[in-house]
């Protein structure tokens, strides 16, 4: 038994928050190449990391920025093309069960009854009563992604301290430290976690972290047709980001449990949770 097993192990029988956090530093001041020695995501510049993944050391400075990112809900179309190019740049296993990006598809019926449905994993149970197209009001599609909170439950309940907030504005999931006790998924309001099977290690969106260090936009920014999705630094006034919050009336997805989400929608229906 390794001692990422046996950490894994405590937690399960003795959930006491403090001494596994303990366990966790020193799982992270393991001598490198050592089993459970700690390494930031690749490319990340999380606290403490060194620069990896063959970034120059100068090349990026997290002090300078804040990220969120921008949801235009009536450009949405629904087209996936976001679901798929974040699967293939990061990896995400091709199951539709597991997504750092999906696309929810809301019809409000007359009758005030609202229909939510997962575009990218449609429920297989076949509705009970076919829906009548007639009785539709209102359709749209609503991308949902991680949030990177500013005040992220899922680090909060993380044992093993895996999962973590750059200064940038990202939260982050170190894979050597995480040992998918799942805390975090459940901790999630947003669902925006899933465990990864071929790792059984969390997983979720970074904003496309290790391109965003090379000053790249995330995948499903740059393959969106309509420009449906808006990322950029809020530290800079210059950004679109920026000019997008000032033009639009923003919501962020349950705004009452005070995660400070970092996606910021326009024309976001009431209806959406
Ligand atoms: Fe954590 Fe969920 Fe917020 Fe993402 S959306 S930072 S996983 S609480
Ligand atoms: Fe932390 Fe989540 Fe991994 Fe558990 S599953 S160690 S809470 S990141």
């Amino acid at each position: 038994m390794n001692k990422r097993e046996f950490v894994k192990g405590l937690i399960l029988f003795f959930p006491a928050a403090g001494l596994l956090r303990a366990l966790g530093r020193e799982l992270d001041a393991a001598p490198a190449g050592a089993p459970g020695a700690a390494g930031k995501e690749s490319g990340s510049t999380g606290p403490g990391a060194e620069p990896a993944g063959g970034m120059p050391a100068k090349a990026y400075d997290a002090d300078s920025h804040y990220y969120g990112m921008g949801i235009e809900v009536d450009k949405c179309i629904g087209c996936s093309r976001c679901v798929e190019a974040c699967k293939a740049e990061n990896d995400v296993p091709r199951e539709p069960f597991f997504f750092r990006t999906w696309i929810e598809r809301y019809d409000i019926k007359r009758n005030g009854e609202v229909l939510v449905e997962s575009v990218n994993a449609p429920s297989k149970k076949p509705p009970e009563v076919a829906p009548d197209d007639r009785d539709v009001i209102r359709s749209f599609f609503v991308p949902k992604l991680c949030n990177n909170c500013a005040n992220p439950p899922c680090v909060q309940v993380c044992p093993v301290g895996a999962t973590f907030a750059t200064k940038d504005g990202v939260v982050l999931i170190d894979k050597e430290r995480c040992i998918g006790c799942r805390y975090c998924i459940q901790a999630c309001p947003y669902g925006a976690r899933y465990l990864d099977p071929r790792t059984k290690t969390a997983d979720k969106c970074t904003f496309c972290y290790h391109r965003v260090v090379k000053d790249l936009l995330p995948a499903c920014v740059e393959v969106c047709p309509t420009q449906a999705r808006i990322f950029g630094d809020l530290k800079s006034r210059a950004s679109r980001l920026v000019r997008f919050q000032r033009m639009n009336r923003i919501h962020v997805l349950k705004p009452a449990l005070n995660t400070e989400p970092k996606v910021y929608y326009a024309q976001l229906d009431g209806e959406v949770r």
